[in-house]
């Protein structure tokens, strides 16, 4: 009795091993073949319990269960094995297994003798076997060792079994011989086991090397950063360097690294993303100015997974792709759409004065209306200064358009301070003269030697050619003008001045000067021919896109100074400069 009894825990520990199977199956359902070893290990506790039963009630039936349940055992297996090996169960075991059944159920009905009964299952359980160690042995993925040991573990457990199965009648009694049979079963559930941990194993470092080879050759930088106490980047790919300049290493060892790579404008949006908590489950894409290592600006499109555990935020994952081109032709589009409407606004308000005054003049000369000498020849005049006047305009206006809106493209380059001093006076002592005025200078000849600028030569020029005739236009014939080069080391920069003696500029005046359009009222003997109040505006523009500043010192009746500052550099600095320009370009 006491032997019989010993049955009965297997069954329940086979029973359990089943349902770690299901349980397994239900967590990876990709791994098929665990099903079918748990339903393998279901039909073997029935076949012990038929074993239990026929101990305790010999009776051809019991035995005859007891041999299905072991066909259907290692049945289940091989479905197992297949499974494993990614080929689909051919029919025929299937029919194959239902035919003995009915034979077994005719002869134990019949009353056929034990061998003749069992030996067709018999053979079968042992073609099954062998097909079940093919299969493992040509499709497994492990060292050849391995396998080994797994077949002829597999080898020796199915056709032992089969062959005992045939004289089970007579020593079922003895108490070694069954347990030898489920002790060995049982080596055979913990090897399929190992089948599956080693499988398993095997697929993750293969998951893990397919999610190399695509996160670490990506243009994309993908990033998984943890939340709470062990806060910090877990991974960023290595893209993250070729975009940003610094080494993921970087990242990994500081988990605010970030802030050195974002722009203060957006750490807002950073620390949403890496310290709130209450972040909501996934960012749509968001736009981060960001800095490269050498200080070129980029633009990062971020798109954000919250991981949770439970309600609670424990990571976040996700990707940023560099969207820095797109972004710029973007802004560029823009700026040249609004650059237009900036000019259309201008032509359609400004031009028209001029215009009209053209048009009423040449139809007067063209009906006669103007028909005397001198009135011809002074309307014909007034045509071609409007005419003139127009055509200025066009230009200073399209090139104001393009300054404000950042379109204008500069030449700036390396330019020695005492050299564009040298060529400025050189360039405009004729034009004073011209104008009936005297020209003086002072020059800074220490403090300019050595100094460098950073300029575009040609728009510099502009500048000053507008401030020296506006100083022309405005001052009475007779009278002088000053021109003084200085450095001032504390404000590190080179100041130009320019000062007339001329009518000078009323104080309501003087904040509206760099305006645009903006003419101060002056009296009728001031040449304003061709005089559209763009300059200074222009100046401006071009000043300030040098780095510079400009502004006036002016009294009514008095005269005024105009003062133009600009950065000035080392060769060194130049040298840098000149370097981010290239890698910007
Ligand atoms: P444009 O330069 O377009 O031909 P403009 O000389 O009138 O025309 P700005 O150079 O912009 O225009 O100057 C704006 C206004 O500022 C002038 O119309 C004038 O009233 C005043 N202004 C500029 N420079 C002087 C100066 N040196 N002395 C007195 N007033 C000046
Ligand atoms: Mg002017």
């Amino acid at each position: 009795m006491v032997q019989t009894a010993i049955v009965l825990p297997f069954i329940l520990l086979n029973l359990i091993m089943a349902s770690f199977y299901f349980f397994l199956f239900s967590m990876d359902s990709k791994g098929g073949f665990i099903k079918y070893w748990g339903f393998c290990w279901i039909f073997y506790s029935g076949s012990l319990l038929f074993l239990f039963l026929y101990m305790s009630h010999p009776s051809v039936y019991f035995l005859g269960l007891r041999k299905t349940m072991d066909m259907m055992n290692i049945s289940y297996l091989l479905f197992g094995a297949y499974a494993f090996a990614r080929i689909p169960i051919p029919g025929y075991w299937y029919r194959f297994s239902l035919y003995l059944i009915l034979w077994m159920a005719i002869g134990a009905y019949y009353d056929f003798d034990l061998i003749s009964l069992f030996l067709p299952v018999a053979s079968y359980q042992i073609i099954l076997t062998v097909m079940l160690c093919y299969i493992l042995y040509t499709r497994w993925p492990v060292s050849q060792k391995e396998k080994g040991l797994f077949t002829i573990i597999f080898m020796i457990w199915g056709i032992g079994k089969a062959v005992f199965s045939l004289f089970e009648a007579q020593y079922v009694q003895v108490f070694g011989f069954y347990l030898i049979e489920i002790l060995f079963s049982n080596v055979l559930n913990v090897c399929i086991f190992v089948i599956y941990i080693l499988k398993t194993r095997s697929e993750i470092s293969r998951a893990d090397r397919i999610f190399k080879v695509i996160a670490e050759n990506a243009t994309d930088v993908i990033f998984y950063y943890t939340l709470g106490a062990q806060k910090g980047f877990s991974y960023i790919s290595p893209s993250i360097e070729r975009m940003t300049g610094h080494p993921p290493s970087a990242f990994y060892s500081n988990p605010k690294f970030y802030y050195e790579i974002l722009d203060s404008s957006d750490y807002g949006k950073a620390d949403e993303i890496f310290e709130n908590q209450k972040i909501e489950r996934s960012l749509s894409p968001y736009t981060l100015t960001l800095y490269h290592k050498n200080g070129k600006r980029i633009y990062g499109e971020i798109t954000v997974t919250v991981i949770l555990e439970g309600a609670e935020p424990v990571a976040v994952e996700g990707f940023i792709r560099d969207v820095t081109i797109t972004k710029l032709a973007e802004d560029e589009l823009q700026a040249s759409r609004k650059s237009r409407e900036l000019l259309l606004s201008y032509v359609s308000h400004e031009l028209r004065t001029p215009i009209t005054s053209i048009l009423g003049y040449a139809s007067a000369l063209k009906d006669g209306t103007i028909q005397e000498r001198e009135e011809v020849a002074e309307a014909m005049d007034i045509v071609i200064n409007k005419s003139i006047t127009l055509e200025r305009m066009i230009n200073d206006l399209f090139q104001l358009s393009k300054l404000e809106t950042k379109q204008f493209s500069f030449r700036f380059r390396k330019m020695e301070a005492l050299d564009l001093t040298i060529s400025l006076i050189n360039k405009y002592s004729l034009d004073i003269e011209k104008g009936n005025l005297k020209l003086q200078t002072k020059i800074d000849y220490e403090g300019l030697s050595d100094v460098f600028l950073y300029a575009d030569p040609e728009r510099m020029e502009q500048v000053f050619a507008n401030l020296i005739s506006n100083a022309i236009k405005y001052t009475h014939p007779g009278d002088r003008i000053l021109l003084r080069f200085v450095i001032d080391k504390k404000k590190k920069n080179m100041q130009i001045h320019i000062s007339d003696t001329g009518i000078g500029i009323s104080k309501a005046d003087i904040p509206y000067v760099f305006e645009r359009f903006y003419r101060a009222e002056s009296p009728p003997e001031v040449r304003k021919a061709s005089s559209s109040g763009l300059g200074l505006t222009i100046c401006k523009e071009l000043v300030e896109a040098h780095g510079g500043q400009i502004f006036v010192k002016s009294r009514a009746g008095q005269g005024s100074t105009f003062t133009v500052e600009l950065p000035i550099y080392t060769e060194e600095q130049i040298h840098q400069k000149e370097g981010k320009e290239n890698s910007d370009a």
